[in-house]
């Protein structure tokens, strides 16, 4: 069970993909799905996010700004690969601008497997990186870090 004590704020950012993705995590947001219910907060601000969730694999045009959104997120942070292309570069692998999937350019610690990936999948995504989230907080506390989304 998800011991994490402040709502945990997550950050949607489309690498690449066709869309189809992105349009399972609206729906993750409607009342059918009602992600929120876990204490998630949607936001656009990586300053403040907890939780990064990529679509799509990455691109050369991409690649720069996957990897300065996930350097202005505080420590500790989490990252969801959600949907085939995000996990490996799926279909689009093999075209010239694809570097692959997201790991290819920052760590990842969940992977979303399908195309689309269905809500409940996305969900459940979500809830393993609540679990990985307090685990990682545990580790920054004992570290030493400070209290996480202090200004939240
Ligand atoms: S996994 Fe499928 S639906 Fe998702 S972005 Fe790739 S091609 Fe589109």
């Amino acid at each position: 069970m998800n011991k994490v004590s402040k709502s945990p704020w997550l950050l949607h950012y489309d690498a690449s993909s066709c869309n189809g993705c992105d349009i399972e995590v609206l729906d993750c947001l409607t009342p059918k799905y009602d992600i929120e219910r876990f204490g998630i907060i949607n936001t656009g601000d990586p300053f403040q996010a907890d939780i990064l969730l990529i679509t799509g694999g990455v691109n050369s045009q991409t690649e720069s700004v996957v990897k300065q959104i996930y350097s202005q997120m505080p420590e500790p942070k989490v990252v969801v690969a959600v949907g085939i292309c995000a996990c490996t570069g799926g279909v689009f692998k093999e075209c010239y601008n694809i570097r692959g999937g997201i790991d290819t350019v920052i760590p990842v610690d969940v992977y979303v497997p399908g195309c689309a990936a269905r809500p409940e999948s996305i969900i459940d995504g979500v809830v393993k990186a609540l679990e990985i989230l307090d685990e990682k907080q545990a580790e920054h506390k004992k570290n030493g870090g400070g209290a996480h989304g202090i200004s939240k």
